[in-house]
């Protein structure tokens, strides 16, 4: 591969491309891949991007602007290119590509068929295998309310492989009648499936042949005075029915459907889908996709459509049926059709016309997007308003698109860190949030250490350049900021110190004045204060307090782990070995308050009365924070 100083002209890059079906990959100087695209002809759809530049968006200019080298693969059909391009993507995540920002919040319950004795777990992926998938919910909760029902009435196993393999004897689940014990062959496999298989009528929506069950049971136990086991199945039937009350039935029909409807225009796009499994509405999810999404001209709503749908459908359920209100047209339709047909082995009915049963639905889901297209346009205006006020009270060159703020701060005395926050169009963007070790400087040095990790933030030239940096303090700060970016020769970049408000006048006045938020600017000695309630003065102050939340959010983290490495020894009868474990698993999980007994019994395999010391401990560390 040649060196960047030797790549032609992006331009020349792209009339030397093939005339063939494939899949682009437009490269900046860094050789970070900045967008993929894809194509039936490669060398005609990416030389388009620098026909004219008048009249683009200014997100699609500035794109091209960083394009410095363009990478392809050549495919040999347009469905190769789709579902290359989809997995490219998402292993990539190019910026100006359309991103699901919310496409790991699908959950799913998976059913572990290609095990001997299967079991329910939550899934966040549907890949090809013989387990089944069941979904998608629209919480965690929900897939975990069904799993605890269904276990509890079917008896199924809720433990972990490896926690089966090394028992002995049964466990406690099988003690409080909640397992058949297959782990020492209580049950045989033939039963056992059995099980499974009524679980999972009840999953595909035989739900009236599982209640007259429990319903005939309930009647049985109270006739035998068993009246234990009666109370046991009325909370089993009230259970399914709370779960069943949350899907409504919309029809009769034996088929698995995503009714899609997309509203969009110049300020974004948004779309709504409502899933239906065997006629039941599980649940209903809206996508908002970025505004002025790049693409060549030619990009609209439907091809905005076909790119989400196509994402969407690698990690997601390809149902029977995909209804969508728009018509992509004849070849785009068959494009789609081949591609997910490919994708789940099975054949897929795309339509664009409602029956008279599914009209309805597509009535919902249309009538989703267009309340939440209001409300993210009346939101967007807002925050518009916001930035255009922003880059007037401070006097900026450009709109603060991108605004970042930084906090150093440390951890009882030492293990400093600089959190950087950022906002993207006047809203959080998470996924920029960074912690910065402060790695170069000992002991507490403001300076030196926002020298440093503003140094090591502006390396990054993969990440687009704020339009403004905050700072939180007055003018010291704000001082040792501007010396830091003039220092790393950045001093184009423009820099704002954020003085709290506080109060004014004497300890013993009964009437405290408050001061207003002061804004420092570089060369100007008298603060700027925002009009108090204004939009700009919001996103500024969100922004500095987020900036402390995250600090606090990362200090208190560290807190926790401090604290259980030093805390667990208080624990004898739990080994080294153990105690590993369990340090392994606080390591990978994130809300220790979400953490259970089964989970602890899965990975440490302890007697359940330690794993109860033990949880209580956790949980109260959690509290005491
Ligand atoms: S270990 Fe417990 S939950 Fe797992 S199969 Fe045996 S009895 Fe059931």
């Amino acid at each position: 591969m040649s060196e960047l100083e030797n790549y032609l002209d992006p331009k020349e890059q792209a009339s030397a491309l093939p005339k063939e079906p494939g899949v682009y990959l437009m490269k900046n100087e860094a050789g970070v891949i900045i967008y993929i695209g894809k194509a039936k002809v490669l060398r005609n759809r990416v030389k388009s991007y620098f026909n004219k530049m008048k009249g683009r968006p200014n997100r699609l200019k500035h794109l091209i602007r960083q394009i410095v080298r363009i990478d392809y693969m050549v495919t040999t059909t347009e469905v190769e290119a789709f579902l290359l391009e989809a997995s490219l993507i998402k292993k990539h995540k190019p910026r100006y590509n359309i991103r699901l920002k919310d496409d790991k919040a699908y959950p799913y319950i998976r059913c572990s068929l290609s095990e001997d004795y299967p079991r329910f777990y939550l899934s966040r992926r549907v890949i090809n295998s013989k387990d089944a998938f069941y979904g998608p919910f629209t919480s965690g909760f929900l897939v975990r309310e069904n799993m605890k029902f269904l276990n509890g009435l079917y008896k199924i196993r809720d433990c972990s492989n490896g926690f089966m393999k090394a028992q002995k004897r049964p466990c406690l689940t099988y003690e409080i009648k909640r397992c058949t014990a297959p782990c020492v062959d209580l049950v045989t496999q033939r039963k056992y499936r059995n099980q499974i298989k009524k679980a999972i009528d009840f999953l595909e929506g035989n739900t009236e042949e599982v209640l007259k069950d429990v319903e005939r049971n309930m009647k049985a136990a109270a006739a035998n005075e068993e009246f234990e086991r009666a109370a046991e199945c009325r909370d089993q039937l009230e259970a399914a029915k709370i779960i069943l009350d949350k899907q409504t039935v919309v029809s009769r029909e034996n088929i698995d459907r995503d009714v899609i409807a997309c509203l969009g225009d110049e300020v974004g796009s948004l779309i709504s889908m409502v899933h239906t499994r065997k006629g039941r509405v599980l649940g209903q999810k809206i996508h908002f996709l970025s505004r002025l999404q790049i693409g060549v001209e030619d990009q609209n709503l439907r091809e905005k459509l076909l790119s989400f749908l196509n994402q969407y459908y690698v990690d997601n359920f390809i149902p029977d049926e995909v209804l969508l209100d728009q018509d992509l047209g004849r070849d785009l339709t068959r494009l789609l059709k081949n591609v997910l047909e490919e994708r789940s082995g099975k054949p897929v009915n795309l339509v664009h016309i409602p029956t008279s049963m599914t009209a309805s639905i597509l009535n919902l889901a249309q009538k989703n997007a267009k309340e939440h297209l209001k409300k993210h346009i009346d939101k967007s205006n807002k925050q518009e308003e916001a930035l255009k006020e922003i880059q007037s009270k401070l006097n900026l060159p450009d709109l603060p698109e991108r605004i970042e703020c930084y906090d150093i701060s440390n951890f009882q005395g030492d293990q400093s860190v600089g959190s950087q926050v950022v906002f993207n169009g006047g809203v959080p963007s998470p996924e920029d949030y960074r912690i910065y070790k402060i790695k170069t400087v000992v002991g507490s040095d403001d300076f030196a250490s926002l020298k440093e990790v503003l140094g090591r933030r502006l390396a990054h030239t993969e990440y687009q350049d704020p339009q403004l940096i905050v700072i939180d303090g007055g003018k010291g700060q704000l001082g040792k900021a501007r010396a830091a970016l003039k220092e790393l020769g950045r001093e184009d970049i423009p820099i704002v110190g954020l003085a709290k408000s506080r109060e004014k006048g004497s300890f013993e006045d009964t009437d405290l004045e408050r001061t207003y938020e002061r804004f420092f600017l570089p060369g100007r000695s008298n603060p700027v204060v925002f009009k108090q309630y204004s939009e700009g003065l919001r996103v500024l102050t969100h922004i500095r307090d987020e900036a402390h939340r995250f600090a606090i959010t990362h200090h208190r983290k560290l807190r926790e782990k401090k604290s259980i490495e030093t805390s667990f020894t208080s624990f004898p009868m739990f080994g080294p070995k153990r105690q590993e474990r369990l340090k392994e698993l606080l390591k990978n999980t994130k809300d220790w308050s979400s953490i259970t007994l089964e989970q602890l019994k899965s990975e440490t395999g302890a007697p359940t009365k330690v794993l109860k010391e033990v949880l209580l401990h956790i949980h109260g560390l959690v509290k005491k924070d």
